[in-house]
């Protein structure tokens, strides 16, 4: 349990819903910033004004997916106010504060180190990137259905990247018989798609293999689907690419030769808000929970 444990929790969007409910049956004391814009405040957190005072006393401070952006100003869905991150309100957090947040922005991450607290990137984990990977996936497999005139079942489908997401991904459309082919580096992905089933090559022979694909998903996150590549591709190909931005396509290239190009960020809180938003919460309760064992045993 929670206990005793007091929450800042700031902005963000239905996927906070989802931890506020989680850390509240866990009996966490939370105060919230950034939902104001609700009916009516979410159950078991105390709404409060964005001031400095807030952070005094805070054993937890949660930050929505992206932290803040590059200039401290946290997103936030449910409110107009405007949440903005300064150093200022850091100083005001005690030394055993732990920040918790999806990814952390430079900015994020030098507030953290001026004070040395303790930053958690939870999409980082293993554990969370593989659970979202199941909403990004069928988030993708939807892009692909909405731009598509083909069924996805027997269509030629190649996955570029075999980690938490590609891996996922390959296998959401083998299950709804398209033919997968997997883009790898390595020989041990080489071996696995080939045990699983998917036709796999490697990442340096892409052009060889760009001649005749229906629908190419991008989980690598590099300049990957070049120009040379796009080229090469049939006219009929529809990119999406799930790479965090700027993702790993010449969109402008895509665009000058009339293939179809999308970057698809952020499905998870998409496609699937509430369990996005679960994952992150089991996940986050755990971590407070251990933390707060640490800190009871002086660790
Ligand atoms: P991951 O587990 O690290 O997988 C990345 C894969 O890309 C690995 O197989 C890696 O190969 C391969 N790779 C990296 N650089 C490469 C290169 N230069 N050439 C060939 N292969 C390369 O990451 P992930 O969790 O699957 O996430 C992949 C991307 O998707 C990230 O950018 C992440 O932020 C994004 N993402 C997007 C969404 C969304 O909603 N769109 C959701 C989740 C994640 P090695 O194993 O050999 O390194």
């Amino acid at each position: 349990m929670l206990t005793g444990v007091h929450v800042l929790l700031l902005g963000g969007d239905a996927r906070q819903l989802e931890v506020i409910k989680k850390l509240s049956e866990l009996d966490a004391a939370i105060t919230v910033c950034g939902f104001d814009g609700l009916h009516s405040p979410p159950q078991g957190a105390v709404q409060a004004t964005f001031d400095e005072s807030l952070f005094e006393g805070v054993d937890a401070l949660l930050l929505p997916a992206v932290g803040t952006d590059d200039n401290g100003l946290i997103h936030t869905v449910f409110s107009d106010g405007e949440l903005k991150l300064t150093e200022k309100h850091f100083t005001h957090l005690p030394e055993h504060c732990v920040v918790y947040t999806g990814m952390a922005k430079p900015y994020l991450k030098h507030l953290c180190q001026q004070r040395n607290l303790k930053l958690v990137e939870l999409f980082e984990r293993d554990d969370v990137a593989i659970y979202n990977s199941i909403p990004t996936a069928e988030g993708a497999l939807m892009m692909a259905i909405q731009n598509t005139d083909i069924t996805i079942h027997g269509s030629a489908c190649v996955v570029l990247g075999f980690g938490r997401t590609g891996f996922t991904m390959a296998r959401t459309l083998q299950g709804i018989g398209a033919k997968v082919k997997v883009g790898v580096r390595r020989s041990e992905h080489y071996a696995r798609a080939a045990e699983m089933g998917y036709e796999p090559f490697y990442t340096g022979v892409l052009l060889q293999n760009a001649s005749n694909i229906d629908l190419l998903f991008n989980t690598i996150p590099t300049m990957i689907i070049t120009a040379q590549i796009i080229a090469n591709l049939p006219s009929r190909a529809v990119i999406i690419d799930l790479a965090s931005k700027p993702g790993g396509t010449d969109f402008r290239f895509a665009e000058k030769r009339g293939i179809k190009a999308m970057l698809a960020p952020g499905l998870p809180g998409i496609v699937a808000p509430k369990t996005a938003g679960r994952i992150i919460a089991e996940c986050l309760g755990q971590l407070i929970m251990d933390e707060t064992i640490k800190r009871g045993n002086g660790i």
